[in-house]
C-alpha cells in the first residue's frame, strides 16, 4: 500500500512506541490520528503538526476498552480527515503485573479489556469502511510475552497471545477483501512501560537478549510501517526483540 495521503489511526500514541509509530507515518506522508485516553492532545502534538506540513494530523481522545468510545473515535477521525481509516494500528496497552496467586480480578480483567477487547473494539469499528474500500491494513502490537509467557504477567501474556489469535482470525476472515492483518511482538523496548525496571533486572534481561540491549520505539515503528506497505503479508506475527525469542 502506498502510504502517502492514506489515513492512519494509531491508538495509544501520546507517548512511547505509539508516538514513534505516529511519527513514522507522518514522515511517510500519511494523515495520522493520535489517540490517548485524555480529552486533551499531548504537548508533543503541535511539534507533530509542524512536521506534517502537507498531510493532516488530528487528536481524538477516548478509551479503546469501551466499544462505544471506539466507534465514536473512528467516526470522529473519519469526519476530521474527510475519509475513512485505511490503516489501523492497535498499539494502546497497559500492564498490571503480579504473581497469579495474588492477582486481583480487577488487574486481570483490566489488562484483558484494554489490550485484547480494546483492539477488537477498534477493529470492529474500522472493518465496514475497509471492506467497502476493498483495501486496508491492521497492525496489532502484541508482545514477546504473548509468544513465550513471562512470570508476573499472566494477564498481559494471555491478552497478547489472544491478540495474536485475533490477528490470524481477522486475517482469514477479510483476506478476500484485501484487508491485511498482522501483529508485531516487541521484546523489551525503552519506554515508560519499562522505565521502572531496576538496573539489576535490566542487566539480567540484557544478558538474555542476543543483541544485548533494549530496543528503541522507532525500531518497532519501522516494522509497523513496513507491514502497512507490504501487500503480500497477512496473518503473521513479527518479533522485534533483539533475538530474544529466536530459540
Ligand atoms: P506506554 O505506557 O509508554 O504508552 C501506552 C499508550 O497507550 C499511552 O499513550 C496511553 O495513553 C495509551 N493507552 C493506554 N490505555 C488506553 C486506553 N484504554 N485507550 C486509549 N489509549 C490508552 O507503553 P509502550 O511501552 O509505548 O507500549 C505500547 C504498546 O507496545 C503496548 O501495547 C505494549 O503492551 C506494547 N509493548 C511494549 C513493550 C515495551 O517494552 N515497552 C514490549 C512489548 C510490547
Amino acid at each position: 500500500m502506498e502510504i502517502q495521503n492514506k489515513n492512519v489511526f494509531v491508538t495509544g500514541s501520546t507517548r512511547g512506541i505509539g508516538a514513534a509509530i505516529a511519527l513514522a507515518f507522518v514522515k511517510a506522508g500519511a494523515n495520522v490520528v493520535i489517540n490517548g485516553r485524555s480529552a486533551e492532545a499531548p504537548a508533543s502534538f503541535s511539534a507533530l503538526q509542524v512536521i506534517a506540513r502537507k498531510s493532516k494530523v488530528a487528536y481524538v481522545g477516548g478509551d479503546i476498552s469501551s466499544n462505544a468510545d471506539a466507534k465514536r473515535m473512528v467516526a470522529d477521525a473519519t469526519e476530521v480527515l474527510g475519509a475513512p481509516i485505511d490503516v489501523l494500528v492497535n498499539n494502546a496497552g497497559i500492564t498490571r503485573d503480579g504473581m497469579a496467586l495474588r492477582m486481583s480480578d480487577d488487574d486481570f480483567n483490566a489488562v484483558l479489556q484494554t489490550n485484547l477487547t480494546g483492539a477488537f473494539n477498534m477493529i470492529q469499528s474500522v472493518l465496514k469502511p475497509m471492506t467497502k474500500a476493498r483495501e486496508g491494513a491492521i497492525i496489532n502490537i502484541a508482545s514477546v510475552s504473548g509468544l513465550i509467557g513471562n512470570p508476573g504477567q499472566a494477564n498481559y501474556s494471555a491478552a497478547k497471545a489472544g491478540l495474536i489469535g485475533l490477528t490470524k482470525s481477522i486475517a482469514h476472515e477479510y483476506a478476500s477483501r484485501n484487508i491485511r492483518v498482522n501483529a508485531v511482538a516487541p521484546g523489551f523496548i525503552e519506554t515508560d512501560m519499562t522505565a521502572d525496571l531496576s538496573e539489576k533486572i535490566k542487566e539480567t534481561v540484557n544478558g538474555q537478549i542476543p543483541l544485548g540491549r533494549f530496543g528503541k520505539p522507532d525500531e518497532v515503528a519501522s516494522v509497523v510501517l513496513f507491514l502497512a506497505q507490504q501487500e503480500y503479508l497477512t496473518g503473521q506475527t513479527i518479533a522485534i526483540d533483539g533475538g530474544l525469542t529466536m530459540y
